[in-house]
């Protein structure tokens, strides 16, 4: 028992399934969509300790003959560097564009396989198989792939849209409860984005989230569609994938104000901040009611995420140093900044034009 949607358009269309166990049919589902295909996994070492064996047998099952290639767990795969390796080990496999790359882990080997898949012989058909919540509900749709640089994140990358992508909800029962909150932010994000009913879901039900089974698939299929909408407006170039971007502003700045250093904070803690800040800034422009604001950091709270700049550990950055890095960020123009900004829970739209003097006032009575 698995939830499918099918996202993209017409001829890239393909498939996300969602549910237990899926990795024990990963094969039969592709060999019905790949006929003939050989595969190369991709994954970190973390995953390939817990996952990887289910995988290849269910791959194995159907007849598909698979070749591992295990980089390090963590952002600094997403380099240069693991790439080449990542691409000559496909290629030292003899793997041709109709053969598969398929992607078993979080964000990170998501990005960096599918760019390798994006770039080997012009394009090699794509499979994901998100092991994190944040992969699952975010990384794994869209297409974006790539690397980071020494000038910044994700700055090398192609469009590159997968063939199909295998949600298997009870991997994430082997991931650190950190991680799976970090995701829960993100899962979180698109009830207020523009589906005030998805919050109020996830307030009666996020223990049951939390603890798998029949919610959990849920939350997760209501999340890929949400997002699968998202980007496909965005393809209508109505510019509404900003939206994605709540929390983000804040979250950013506080990401790389701390140092990245994720014993602070990992990037769904920031979001989490950022879209409780989101919310209680749209109550001080009077766009909102301040009663939303705190349902929204009652909920972030209860299941054990941070909403306060003081929730993060250690030296805090001050106001001017949390705006110089929203102004060099790059949804200022004209010397205006651009928010995500709210009217209410699931009432989210994109502010122009918002002076950064109400940004900093707000940021010092913050902190
Ligand atoms: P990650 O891939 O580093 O995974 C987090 C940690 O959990 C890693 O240590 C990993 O080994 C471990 N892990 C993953 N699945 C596990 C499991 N089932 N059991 C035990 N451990 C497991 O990080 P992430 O949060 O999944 O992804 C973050 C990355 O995603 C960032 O690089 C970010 O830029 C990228 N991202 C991309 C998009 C996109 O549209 N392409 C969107 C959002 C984020
Ligand atoms: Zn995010």
């Amino acid at each position: 028992p698995h939830e499918t949607i099918r996202v993209g358009l017409e001829e890239r269309a393909y498939d996300i399934l969602i549910g237990a166990n899926l990795l024990e049919r990963a094969g039969e589902e592709i060999a019905a969509r790949m006929p003939g295909a050989r595969a190369a996994i991709v994954t970190d070492e973390n995953v390939a300790a817990i996952h990887l064996k289910a995988l290849e047998a269910g791959l194995a099952k159907a007849g598909i003959q698979s070749t591992a290639v295990v980089v390090p767990a963590g952002e600094q795969s997403k380099s240069f560097s693991v790439l080449q390796t990542v691409v000559d080990a496909i290629l030292a496999a003899r793997l041709e564009r109709r053969d598969v790359v398929i992607a078993l882990g979080g964000g990170v080997v998501g990005d960096l396989s599918g760019f390798a898949a994006g770039i080997i012989r012009r394009g090699m058909d794509f499979v994901q198989v998100p092991t994190s919540l944040l992969a699952q509900v975010d990384s794994s749709v869209g297409g974006k792939t790539g690397i980071n640089t020494a000038h910044g994140k994700n700055l090398v990358g192609v469009f590159h849209q997968p063939k199909l992508v295998l949600a298997d909800t009870s991997v994430l029962d082997t991931l650190p409860e950190r991680e799976f909150r970090a995701g829960y932010a993100e899962t979180v994000k698109y009830g207020l984005i523009d589906r005030p009913d998805f919050f109020e879901w996830l307030e009666a039900n996020w223990r049951e989230v939390f603890a798998g089974g029949p919610a959990r698939a849920r939350a997760i299929a209501v999340a890929c569609q949400s997002k699968a909408e998202v980007v496909a407006r965005d393809e209508r170039e109505t510019g509404d994938r900003a939206l994605l971007n709540l929390g983000h502003t804040f979250g950013h700045a506080l990401e790389a104000t701390t140092g990245y250093d994720s014993a602070r904070l990992v990037h769904g803690e920031g979001v989490a901040i950022g879209m409780a800040l989101a919310h209680r800034f749209s109550a001080r422009l009077n766009l909102a009611s301040p009663d939303d604001a705190v349902r929204v950091e009652a909920h972030l709270t209860q299941v054990g995420l941070p909403t306060k700049l003081s929730d993060i550990p250690g030296e805090l950055p001050d106001a001017e140093q949390l705006l110089a890095y929203i102004t060099q960020d790059k949804k200022v123009s004209r010397g205006a900044l651009t928010f995500i900004l709210t009217r209410g829970i699931g009432q989210s739209f994109i502010a122009k034009d918002v002076p950064s003097s109400e940004v900093l006032t707000f940021l010092r009575d913050s902190l």
